[in-house]
């Protein structure tokens, strides 16, 4: 643990986002730089919903911190709890305060399941799990095999998450399974979509309404959960389309809830924070990922205020360009710095084989990897890659900072 106080780089958060980051910037020679992460654990969230499905195990998802931190980079094994701009400084847990001449935000996303009344008692316990928590995942599977009739209720929450796709996913998933078992016709799928269609980009939404066709889900477009009663296997559905209208109450016997989610509190009440939006994301340029009054401080991942899907994927397209940036404003890297076209990618699995791979950027249009193959339908060769090329690929190429 080193004691040293100021570093060229402080990189906040060894997520997807910090790591890759900081692989990449002492791969082109930036020096001191430092990383803020509390965790002895590091994640890899998009198998999550493949544990929840039950075809892959918990533990295949993680990795030690320890294995994944660049050997050059200074580990500091603490939590932010506030940022100061103008100090160019990072106010720290166990009250150090680390400073920097160069800064790269990436501590993710916040789980708001508190600002749903009743979720937040309600998940984790009876038949109410979520693939959102790396613990609950694999109670997701349980809650699927054990449900045999009744109603099953998804949701997607109001605002920006993390891989939006993920809520229904696990729907499909879910799905397949009881259609493999016999019990789907004695199951009722309410699928609750806060937006007025099932997929942003629309060459990706028409194969995925012929998913719901095939597996009789209900979608509730422009609608939200806005109660959970778990004692009593209850929710409130709102309409938010016709906001006056009643509120539609269903009982429920299989839950997966998502939680809104928005920036950490810290950020959102710093001066990094985009005030224009009350998620309060550390507001960057959409395509430099410079922030916008600070261009000593960066953004990358999920806590960024760039409109893109908030992935994994994306990720790997921004930290080339949050290298090349910075290492242009530092005045070591001559020519055009990259730009950020809002690349992102969706696996989106709609059974235990198949998978519809959406790649798609600001516009939204599609941007296959594989132009020759037809990414507008479901894939038994993309399920793979999910399933064994991505994670493969993340711990070997993208951690490392050679993808
Ligand atoms: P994270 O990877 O969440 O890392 C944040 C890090 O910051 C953590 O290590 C944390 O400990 C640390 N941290 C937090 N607070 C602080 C603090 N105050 N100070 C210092 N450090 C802090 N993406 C895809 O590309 N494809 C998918 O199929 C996919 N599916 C998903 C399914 C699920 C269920 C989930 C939950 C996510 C999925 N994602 C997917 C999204 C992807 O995992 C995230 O977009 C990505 O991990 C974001 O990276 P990040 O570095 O911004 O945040």
């Amino acid at each position: 643990m080193t004691e040293k106080n100021k570093f060229n780089v402080v990189v906040v958060g060894g997520g997807t986002a910090g790591i890759t980051t900081a692989a990449r910037l002492l791969r082109v020679g930036v020096k001191d730089i430092a990383i803020v992460e509390p965790s002895e654990v590091h994640y890899y969230q998009p198998l999550w919903t493949l544990v929840g499905g039950g075809l892959v195990k918990q533990s295949t998802t993680l990795r030690a911190m320890a294995k994944v931190m660049p050997d050059k980079a200074a580990w500091i094994k603490d939590r932010a709890i506030g940022a100061d701009p103008e100090s160019n400084s990072f106010a720290l847990a166990n009250g150090r305060e680390i400073s920097y001449d160069w800064a790269v935000v990436a501590p993710g996303i916040q789980l708001n399941f508190n600002k749903i009344p009743g979720l937040e008692e309600a998940v984790g316990k009876d038949v109410v799990s979520s693939n959102y928590r790396f613990d609950l995942a694999p109670k997701t599977w349980e809650n699927i095999k054990a449900t045999t009739s009744g109603t099953a209720i998804f949701n997607m929450p109001t605002g920006a998450i993390k891989c939006a796709g993920a809520p229904q996913k696990i729907a499909y998933l879910a799905a397949d399974y009881w259609q493999r078992k016999g019990v789907l016709d004695k199951i009722r799928i309410v699928l609750v979509l806060p937006g007025p269609g099932i997929f942003g980009v629309p060459e990706f939404a028409k194969p995925l309404l012929e998913v719901v066709k095939r597996y009789n889900i209900e979608v509730r477009y422009s609608s939200e959960i806005v109660s959970v009663d778990g004692p009593n296997r209850r929710v409130q559905i709102k309409n938010l389309a016709n906001p006056d209208a009643p509120l539609e109450e269903m009982s429920y016997d299989f839950a997966h809830f998502v939680p809104p989610q928005s920036a950490p509190d810290w950020i959102r009440e710093s001066k990094l924070a985009d005030t224009a939006n009350p998620a309060g994301y550390v507001e960057v340029d959409k395509n430099s990922l410079q922030h916008v009054r600070y261009p000593n401080v960066f953004a990358i991942g999920d806590a960024g205020s760039t409109p893109n899907s908030k992935t994994g994927a994306a990720i790997r397209k921004q930290a080339p360009v949050v290298v090349s940036q910075m290492t242009y404003a530092m005045g070591i890297q001559s020519g055009k710095p990259k730009q950020y076209d809002g690349y992102a990618s969706c696996p989106l699995v709609t059974s235990h084989n198949r998978c519809i791979m959406a790649e798609f950027d600001y516009k939204p249009q599609p941007t296959p990897t594989f132009p020759v193959l037809n990414m507008q339908k479901e894939r038994w060769d993309m399920f793979m890659v999910k399933r064994y090329g991505l994670p493969a690929m993340y711990w070997n190429a993208m951690l490392k900072g050679l993808a």
